[in-house]
């Protein structure tokens, strides 16, 4: 059952850390509480490898491995997308802009009734742009960005991977505003609970305020994340050869859209009569429209029709309008 998979994502910060299988669902989980923020806690020194660097009070508790874990794998300082780089999904896009990103840069006006939701939750099929989004969140809103997986918790947190949930909030708390952004966590509770899956879903709906669907893209944003693709590239697709490739692949993901454009732009390569040592780079012919033809016959789309109507069908259920 699909639809309680997702669910299962939404209870996870409380769950027992097993097992990882997609579908995929993300929740990056806003930390932009002002009192927190000002809160800086007290700080001590302490050498690490012979540098000196403030330890927070607030993390005194917490395993110093853990801690060095969060930092060197977990936690992205300069993630830079932006809102350009994702193509489509406009509807999703100014959602997260005035009730997160906003908020995030500035606190003192979204109060009150504008007081942004606790928890987003991402969910759609695998490829579409969830991680894009959530570190673009992260990188508009000026905040660190924690990403963390269901199977890295499991395979390496093995049993202790609520510890290590409770200790990644700990540092995102130093180090506010912060996008915490968990992967494939609907995993995390279906094992435990798969023969309640209506009570999952519930649980979705109370911990995530905000529950917004990533569709696989229409024809235009296709159509915008070819171009996009295309634009650095020496091809000579025509418009209306480029619209053709893109009528071709309803049902493909973004994902699978970037793989077609990787497959077509090994074509000129594959076309290189004799040894690819010699070949001068300008002698490369452009990618062309046969390519993509060929290349369509390579790389199909990904998301089953079965699939794709479960989301659908959990959008209707428990999915945020607005
Ligand atoms: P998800 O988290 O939904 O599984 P990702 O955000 O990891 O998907 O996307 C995987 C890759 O597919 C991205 O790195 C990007 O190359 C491409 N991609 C997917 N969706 C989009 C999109 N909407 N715009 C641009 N690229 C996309």
């Amino acid at each position: 059952n699909t639809s309680s998979g997702v669910a299962a994502n939404a209870t996870t910060l409380k769950s027992k850390i097993m097992g990882t299988k997609r579908p995929k669902f993300k929740s990056p989980i806003n930390r932009t509480n002002s009192v927190e923020n000002n809160d800086e806690g007290t700080k001590s020194t302490k050498p690490v490898n012979g540098v000196e660097e403030p330890i927070d009070d607030r993390l005194k508790n917490i395993d110093p491995k853990m801690i060095e874990s969060i930092k060197n794998e977990i936690m992205e300082l300069n993630a830079t997308v932006t809102w350009e780089d994702i193509a489509g999904l406009e509807h999703a896009k100014k959602t997260i802009t005035e009730t997160i990103t906003w908020p995030m840069l500035r606190p003192e006006i979204f109060t009150g009734l504008r007081r942004p939701p606790k928890g987003l939750l991402l969910f759609g099929p695998p490829g579409t742009g969830k991680t894009m989004i959530g570190k673009c969140i992260a990188s508009q809103s000026k905040a660190t960005f924690f990403s963390i997986s269901s199977s890295s918790l499991t395979s390496k947190w093995v049993g202790d991977g609520e510890k290590m949930v409770r200790a990644l909030f700990a540092v995102a708390r130093c180090h506010q505003p912060a996008v915490i952004f968990m992967d494939e966590i609907d995993s995390l509770l279906t094992q435990r609970a798969t023969n309640r899956p209506q009570e999952i879903d519930e649980a979705a709906r109370r911990r995530f305020q905000k529950r917004l669907y990533i569709p696989l893209p229409e024809y235009e944003g296709r159509l915008g994340l070819m171009n996009k693709l295309l634009e650095s590239q020496p091809h000579e697709l025509n418009d209306d050869q480029i619209k053709d490739i893109c009528e071709r692949t309803a049902g493909y993901s973004g994902s699978d859209m970037t793989g077609l454009c990787r497959e077509a732009a090994l074509g000129p390569v594959r076309a290189i009569q004799g040894d690819i040592l010699e070949i001068a780079l300008d002698d490369l012919r452009p990618i062309n429209h046969g390519d993509f033809l060929e290349a369509l016959s390579q790389v199909r789309a990904s998301v089953s029709d079965r699939d794709l109507d479960l989301y659908k069908e959990w959008d209707q259920e428990y999915g945020s309008m607005a």
